[in-house]
């Protein structure tokens, strides 16, 4: 599966720890990030990790790409509720994407826990027939 993690700066270390705790499950996938977030659990956790540009300048937007093109499985997205973000746009954009397209979001250590214990136990093959025949769907 391809997922997608990314963690505003006051939660960073939460997903760096979050990735360490979920390194034999994540090892598995095919792991997408904005450029600080990847950055930060590349260094942490030695995982392969696709960087995108930082979140503010287009990052954001480049996961929300991949998902409207059907591309993306999953989304774990550490927000940061109590601070402003500049980026605010985009970050609803992309979780209006994940919406849209029907993709499973995480926004908080504790859904995220969920779902990556479905994805080791397997629950995400429905995304494999979802990924086929899909291509310039209608909606
Ligand atoms: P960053 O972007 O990983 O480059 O910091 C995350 C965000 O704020 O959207």
């Amino acid at each position: 599966m391809n997922i997608a993690l990314i963690a505003h700066d006051k939660k960073k270390q939460d997903i760096i720890h979050f990735t360490m705790a979920y390194k034999h499950v994540l090892k598995e996938h095919h792991l997408f990030a904005t450029g600080t977030t990847g950055k930060n659990i590349a260094d942490g956790t030695g995982l392969p990790i696709h960087r995108f540009q930082s979140g503010p300048i287009g990052g954001d937007q480049q996961i929300g790409a991949k998902i409207a093109n059907n591309e993306m499985d999953a989304v774990i997205f550490f927000r940061d509720p109590l601070t402003a973000q500049p980026h605010e746009p985009d970050v609803s954009a992309l979780m209006r994407l994940c919406d849209v397209h029907v993709i499973p979001l995480a926004t908080n250590p504790a859904a995220a826990e969920i779902m990556v214990q479905a994805l080791a136990r397997g629950d995400f093959e429905w995304r494999n027939n979802a990924k086929h025949g899909q291509e310039g769907k209608q909606i």
